[in-house]
């Protein structure tokens, strides 16, 4: 058993407007109790129209929910029509910010190169990135999924110092499970998140590789997680759809029960 504390994040994507993530984050609050945050850390990562709401309930609550946006700008400020900037999402005491997940690679053409500058923007003003990396289908059937995650991961910490690596959560989420209902085996899941912490080891010491918490996303539930976080090298869960139900997020939370 390792002394890394479980994070369950729940990616929201683009649901919930401010008024249903305030009901939503108030559900969570009622339902989740101190011995829950003394085992496992919780956070939201929520539409930036939903982030001062979440952040005056959070606040006004002392909620010990974590909350975070789903992007970042890789700039600070300028002519950036449309984007939202790391000293904005520090501004509003955001703990987490996803970097690189596979639907901004796939529909917002975020490359290696560009989800290494949102990175360093994160670690930059402040705030943790949830890193994801993961292969689609194609690659997995062709059995490169360690290699083809583990490029993933080289090209986003690319220059990033050992101090801030410490830090980071990297999200394994193979691209064929997210969404899909069509869950990861744990045994795949321990595979990849086993090779992203034998690099980690590698790119920095085995000390913070040790460190590291690393999430296994897609389509995981309450009725799939405790499966998937019975894995070594597996620290919790980046979960899309299943959060968007608080009850069922709420189990996910207490997967140990
Ligand atoms: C995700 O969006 O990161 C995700 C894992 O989605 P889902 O749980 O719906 O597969």
């Amino acid at each position: 058993e390792s002394t890394r504390t479980p994070l369950m994040a729940g990616n929201w994507k683009m649901n919930l407007n401010h008024l249903e993530a305030i009901a939503h984050v108030q559900k969570l609050a009622f339902a989740l109790t101190d011995k829950d945050f003394a085992e496992v850390e919780v956070a939201v990562l929520t539409p930036f129209t939903d982030l001062r709401s979440v952040q005056t309930l959070v606040d006004g609550d002392r909620l010990k929910i974590k909350y975070g946006a789903q992007d970042i700008s890789a700039h600070d400020s300028g002519a950036y029509t449309g984007e939202t900037s790391g000293p904005m999402l520090a501004k509003l005491k955001c703990a987490y910010v996803a970097v690189g997940h596979s639907e901004r690679r796939q529909y917002h053409a975020e490359d290696d190169a560009v989800v290494n500058a949102k990175v360093k923007a994160a670690f930059k003003h402040g705030l943790t990135p949830i890193l994801c990396v993961g292969e689609g289908l194609d690659v997995r059937k062709a059995g490169q999924q360690v290699p083809y995650t583990l490029a993933q991961l080289d090209g986003a910490l690319k220059g990033v110092a050992a101090e801030q690596a410490a830090t980071v959560v990297v999200a394994y989420e193979p691209v064929w499970a997210i969404g899909t209902g069509e869950v990861a085996t744990p045994e795949d899941a321990q595979e990849v998140c086993g090779a992203i912490r034998g690099r980690l080891a590698e790119l920095y010491d085995q000390a913070l590789a040790d460190g590291v918490r690393i999430q296994y996303g897609g389509s995981v539930k309450a009725g799939n997680v405790a499966a998937i976080m019975a894995q070594p090298d597996v620290d919790g869960a980046l979960v899309g759809g299943a959060a968007l139900d608080a009850e069922e997020f709420v189990k996910i939370v207490r997967f140990r029960d």
